[in-house]
């Protein structure tokens, strides 16, 4: 039985001092839920969101990460500094990274690698263009992006890996998936992941991100294939908790 996840993407928003009230003023609002709970924060809200948040429900991640362990790579963060963070979760290839910062399947499938590898649970986002839909190879381009980033994932490790289905034309649009839309694709992707790891595709989450608020959340979190959300402008409010207790 998969349990469902909401999890709420910051993006840059919020800065230290903002956050540790933010989360304060949540964790009585979301204490009794059944989703697990987390928040994906700016680097340098980390260690005051993972303060806040102790003995809460609520658990904290990060938005992206390297895939070397140290170097030359000024401004990057890498997957040894996020462990001793305390950090659960991951973000991989959120397609903002993909569009601004010319990620590519390969290296989202290094990055899904090394937090395994430091067991850091990746949130590995995949979702189409507008222009891909509109001819058609939506499924196409998801399994692509699915058997790239997976690639090398073993099938010891791949019940810990988390898949966002994010559809780019949803997302910060205001414009939601239908539940329909989105189970359609979530169901390719389970499919995909049977190919890939059998039965195991049973036990692995899929969440759906785009313009998720508390009016949708709990008809696409109802559909049989979709486990949760990845949130982005709705986590910034209080409502979130609507999102979270979207089952209430
Ligand atoms: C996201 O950033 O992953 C996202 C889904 O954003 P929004 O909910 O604002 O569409």
């Amino acid at each position: 039985m998969r349990k469902k996840l909401a999890a709420g993407n910051w993006k840059m928003n919020m800065t230290p001092e903002e956050t540790g009230r933010f989360i304060e003023d949540l964790k009585p609002l979301v204490k009794d839920s059944n989703a697990d709970v987390a928040l994906m924060v700016p680097y340098v809200d980390i260690k005051t969101a993972l303060d806040a948040a102790k003995d809460s429900n609520i658990e904290i991640g990060a938005q992206n990460m390297h895939f070397e362990e140290s170097g030359a790579f000024t401004g990057e963060i890498s997957p040894v500094m996020l462990k001793e963070t305390g950090v659960k979760y991951v973000i991989i290839g959120h397609s903002e990274r993909r569009e601004y910062f010319a990620e590519t399947d390969e290296t989202v499938n290094k990055k899904v690698l090394k937090a395994l590898e430091y067991d850091l649970i990746p949130i590995m986002c995949c979702g189409e263009t507008l222009t891909q839909r509109e001819q058609g190879i939506t499924i196409d381009h998801i399994r692509k992006q699915i058997k790239i980033g997976l690639l090398n994932v073993s099938s010891d490790d791949i019940e810990k890996v988390v898949i966002a289905y994010e559809p780019i034309w949803a997302i910060g649009t205001g414009v939601t998936a239908t539940s329909e839309q989105a189970q359609e694709v979530c169901a390719a992707i389970r499919d995909t992941l049977r190919e890939l790891y059998g039965e195991k595709a049973d036990n692995i989450r899929i969440l759906y991100g785009g313009s998720v608020k508390g009016e949708n959340a709990s008809e696409l979190f109802g559909m049989p294939d979709i486990d949760g959300g990845l949130v982005g402008g709705a986590s910034l409010k209080l409502s979130f908790a609507d999102i979270v207790n979207y089952d209430k």
